[in-house]
Parts: structure tokens; C-alpha cells; sequence
């Protein structure tokens, strides 16, 4: 099962109370940002491209604890960056274990068989390993030879020491459906629990800009693959099957960045995880003071070719939550790979790109310039 019965249940007592509430807007995953430093540097990343000062700044545990406090999130997703380099990542993961959070720590692996002994197997603990296909898919995607072997061996020992292990599998234009169902069908023998997938974003501080999917292509490659695995229901993914047939074309969602809030070094970014076009020091002042209607596919030209979990998923649970025979129906004959794809949302009216990174980065630049001058004087009082 890709989401454990506990989770389920526990999440799903937790939107259904939402939904009772008239919330209109409400956090599901929690995308917390340690840091943004990272021992591999894939050409799809747009998560690293910062400065050293920025690079080495690791959030401290207190401040991780809050936005998990101040959030309210029921499952907590740990990316970055590579979190495995923040050295205080198991006192973060205890402290949200401890607040009975699902806790999903995504990582490369490199370091993961060496720090396997810092974390406790949990129900609420998950590994989330990057691998964004077979050995010579993922060893291209994160551009170094040899990564693919060692992330397996992090899995094995992993399970073999009790621990709940997924996959997070990040696709781009050059993957070809047939490859990630045999790729699924291997990591299933591997004995993981789950699988996250999802099409690449087109990031606009990724080296390689040649290789995102837009929607024609993401529809078409996620039928090839479901096609080849029963509508999907071969393999356990640890999303839910509206978002699965989302991918495949036959769900029309706009986006619900504010189920996925996401926390880092900078502050709460807004509007989401994939986009840093403003920061806010609460959560409060993130769901209260951003324009969600500025983004999203069809309101903003950088939302255009999107279709990510972390835009996405909270959709899909929604319409779950109001429709749930439809889930259900999806569920039981998997996702339809045949016939029209549903028409997708128009982008006349999409607002055009604004460049606002450099501006986010002098800012906190001079933030650590400013704290590097205190220090001293701090020290001396
Ligand atoms: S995609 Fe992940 S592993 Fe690759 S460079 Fe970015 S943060 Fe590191
Ligand atoms: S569509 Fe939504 S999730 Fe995707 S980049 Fe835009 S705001 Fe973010």
C-alpha cells in the first residue's frame, strides 16, 4: 500500500474536518527547506543555483519545529537542497515524529547508509529516495555515474533495518513510457512501499531548459506508462489515483499551491514550492496576504506547463473528498489510457513572467551580512 492505513486515516480525518470547517484554503504537505545545499547538482534542479552564504545557511531546529507548529500540516515533507547535510536533520525529524506527523525525508542517498543508524524505523517515518528511473536514466538526470547503485544499496539497508522506504521519480521529455513501467515494476521487486512521480518543472534557474515536459507531453507519457501497468494499479503510489488520472488527462484541476506551503531559509515562499516570487515571516501572513489568483495555469505564464504534485495534489484530494465515487471508481479500474483527454485550462489571460530571484537574493544577502556584523557585537556584550 503507497499510504500506510494509518495515514490515511489520520489524513483524512484531518481534511474531512477541514472541509467541515468551510475552510476554503488549508495545508495538506508541509514542504520544509532545511537548506538549499546539495552534494550532486542534476541538471533539472532549480533549487540550488545560490550563492556560497546562502548555500551554507542551515535553518535552525527551533524555527523548523515552528513552521511545522504554525502550519498545522499533518504530513511534513523534508527536501531541500540535500537535507541528509544539515547536521541537526534527526533532532527536526524526531521533534515532528514526536508531534505524531507524517514525515517524509527526501533525499539523494549518498548519505543515507552512513546516517541510517540517526533515525528510528516509525509509521510515522518515511525515506523518500530520489530516483528518477533506471540505472542510466537516473545516473544522466543527476549527472554522475555510479549514483543509481548506491541509492539501491541505501534501499536495501533501509528495509533490511525496518524502515518504510518510496521513491520520489521526477520525469522529463526524454522518458519513454515503456522504460519507467519496467523501472516501476524493478523498485516494486526492491520491496519499496511506495512511489512519488511527477513531471519535472520547468525551473527557470535549471542548467538544462531543454528537457521539460509541457502538458500535451506530460498527458501522453503518463498514459504510455499507466497503460503498461493496469490503468496504474500494478505498482503502489503513495498519491491519490484523481491525481494519477489528472496526469493522464482526464481530470481538469486548476492548482492549490496553498496545500503544499512551503518553508525555507528565506521564510514561507509564496506562492509555492516550484516558485520563489516573495517570502513572508508567518504562515498566517503567507495563506492571508498572498494573490492566490495571480497563479496558477492559465493566470500566470510561469504556471503554464505545470502539473506537479505539490501544485496538484491538494486538488485531487479535494475533488476526492467531494466526489468519492468518483475516487473510487478510478481507483478500482485504474486510470483510463484510451479515448479524449479532457480539454485543458485556456492561457489567453495568463499574466506574463516576472524575474524577481536576484532581487530575493541581495535581500538575504545583506540579512546575512547584517547578522555577521551583530554577531560580534552580541558577543562582546
Ligand atoms: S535535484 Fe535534488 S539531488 Fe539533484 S541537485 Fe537538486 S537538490 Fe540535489
Ligand atoms: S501552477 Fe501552481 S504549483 Fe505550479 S508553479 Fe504555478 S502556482 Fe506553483
Amino acid at each position: 500500500m503507497g499510504i500506510p492505513l494509518l495515514q490515511k486515516l489520520l489524513v483524512g480525518s484531518y481534511v474531512v474536518r477541514q472541509h467541515l470547517a468551510g475552510r476554503k484554503r488549508y495545508p495538506l504537505v508541509l514542504m520544509l527547506e532545511p537548506l538549499f545545499r546539495c552534494n550532486l547538482a542534476c541538471a533539472g534542479c532549480g533549487k540550488i543555483d545560490y550563492p556560497d552564504p546562502i548555500l551554507h545557511q542551515n535553518m535552525p531546529v527551533a524555527d523548523a519545529l515552528r513552521a511545522v507548529d504554525e502550519c498545522g500540516a499533518p504530513v511534513v515533507s523534508i527536501a531541500g537542497g540535500e537535507p541528509l547535510l544539515h547536521k541537526n536533520l534527526p533532532e527536526i525529524v524526531q521533534g515532528i515524529v514526536a508531534r505524531r506527523k507524517f514525515v517524509y525525508l527526501c533525499t539523494n542517498a549518498l548519505l543515507m547508509e552512513k546516517k541510517l543508524k540517526q533515525y528510528k524505523p516509525s509509521s510515522f517515518f518515511t525515506w523518500s529516495v530520489h530516483l528518477d528511473g533506471d540505472k542510466e536514466m537516473h545516473d544522466a538526470s543527476v549527472c554522475q555515474p555510479g549514483v543509481y547503485d548506491r541509492a539501491v544499496s541505501a534501499i536495501r539497508k533501509a528495509k533490511e533495518a525496518g524502515f518504510r522506504v518510496n521513491i520520489n521519480c521526477t520525469l522529463f521529455n526524454n522518458a519513454q513510457g515503456d522504460r519507467v513501467a519496467a523501472f516501476f515494476d524493478t523498485v516494486k521487486a526492491m520491496g519499496v512501499d511506495g512511489i512519488t512521480v511527477s513531471p519535472g518543472y520547468a525551473y527557470e534557474r535549471a542548467p538544462d531548459q531543454q528537457h521539460f515536459l509541457n502538458r500535451e507531453k506530460t498527458k501522453q507519457l503518463f498514459r504510455d506508462i499507466f497503460r503498461r501497468g493496469r490503468g496504474g494499479r500494478d505498482w503502489a503510489f503513495s498519491q491519490s489515483t484523481l491525481f494519477l488520472d489528472f496526469l493522464a488527462g482526464n481530470q481538469r484541476y486548476h492548482c492549490t499551491p496553498w496545500g503544499n506551503p512551503t518553508r525555507t531559509v528565506f521564510g514561507w515562499q509564496k506562492p509555492c514550492y516550484l516558485l520563489g516570487e516573495g517570502y513572508t515571516q508567518t504562515f498566517k501572513e503567507l495563506m492571508d496576504g498572498t494573490d492566490w489568483d495571480a497563479y496558477g495555469t492559465g493566470n500566470y505564464e510561469k504556471c503554464a506547463d505545470c502539473m506537479v504534485h505539490c501544485g496538484y495534489e491538494a486538488s485531487a484530494v479535494a475533488d476526492a473528498i467531494s466526489n468519492p465515487l468518483k475516487a473510487l471508481a478510478v481507483s478500482l479500474r485504474g486510470v483510463r489510457t484510451e479515448g479524449d483527454t479532457v480539454p485543458d485550462v485556456r492561457l489567453d489571460n495568463q499574466r506574463p513572467a516576472q524575474y524577481v530571484f536576484s532581487q530575493h537574493v541581495e535581500k538575504k544577502l545583506e540579512e546575512i551580512r547584517q547578522n555577521k556584523q551583530r554577531e560580534p557585537l552580541e558577543a562582546a556584550e
